[in-house]
């Protein structure tokens, strides 16, 4: 059997003396979606600052195609194939659309690349020469979607894509995102408690107070999730 993409076995992770995440497992195949959910200060930043080697666990394991990566910097995670779109996006204001795609990847790889994001979202072509400052929020998420595939990563960490954009703009987002899985790019999404996402995901797990309180196939979150948000929010 081939070893999973990402797999964080009992994972836990401290800011200086505090213990933030507390014995985290999470399990990710090939081309596959697997969403994060939870509420403010669950932690699901500081898994993925540990899953891009922002912050190494305390305990436990993580592990890429098998590899053990617990101890890798952020350098090595990335050149082994991990991008992460922050949350806020990492856009810069005063650098066209074009600027940007140039920027991620070059040479003949980088216009080949070009090709293919402009195919893939015709708006951002439209948009090549603006100023990433002045598109909107949904066109910037775009973006920053598009920079990360130029560098054609092996596992996506996208952080909070659905911040401050209307719901019809995620839902046209989600659909990039699972065409993008399409392509055999595995992802991690996290997100607050957004119930649409569930319907891209291929796994989902919920977060709270940096353990995992559930995990499973979206379906079968759905019906759980109204209650754990509930809770979260008394
Ligand atoms: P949000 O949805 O609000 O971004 P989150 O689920 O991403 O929340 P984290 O940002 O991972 O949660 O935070 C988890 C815990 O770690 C919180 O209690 C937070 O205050 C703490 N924390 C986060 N970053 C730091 C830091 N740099 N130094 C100290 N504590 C931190």
């Amino acid at each position: 059997m081939t070893a999973p993409l990402l797999e964080l076995r009992g994972v836990s992770a401290a800011y200086g003396q505090i213990e933030v995440l507390h014995g985290i497992d999470l399990t990710l195949q090939a081309g596959q979606v697997l969403t994060v959910l939870g509420p403010n200060g669950a932690g699901k930043t500081s898994t993925v600052k540990v899953i891009a080697g922002l912050l190494t666990p305390t305990n436990g394991r993580v592990e890429l195609c098998g590899r053990d990566v617990t101890s890798a910097s952020a350098d090595q995670l990335s050149r082994a194939g991990v991008c992460v779109v922050p949350e806020g996006r990492g856009i810069f204001p005063r650098l066209s659309v074009e600027e940007h795609l140039k920027l991620s990847a070059w040479g003949a790889e980088g216009r080949e690349a070009r090709v293919q994001i402009f195919d893939a979202f015709p708006r951002l072509y439209e948009r090549r020469k603006q100023l990433a400052g002045t598109m909107s929020g949904g066109e910037q998420q775009m973006l920053a979607l598009s920079r990360a595939i130029a560098r054609r990563p092996a596992l996506l960490v996208v952080d909070e894509l659905s911040m401050g954009l209307a719901p019809l703009v995620v839902e046209q987002l989600y659909e990039h995102v699972r065409a993008i899985a399409t392509q055999g790019v595995s992802i991690v999404l996290v997100e607050q408690f957004i119930h649409d996402v569930l319907g891209i995901a291929d796994v989902a797990v919920v977060m709270q107070n940096g353990t995992v309180v559930r995990s499973g196939h979206p379906d079968d979150l759905a019906e759980d999730l109204a209650g754990l948000y509930l809770a979260a929010s008394l």
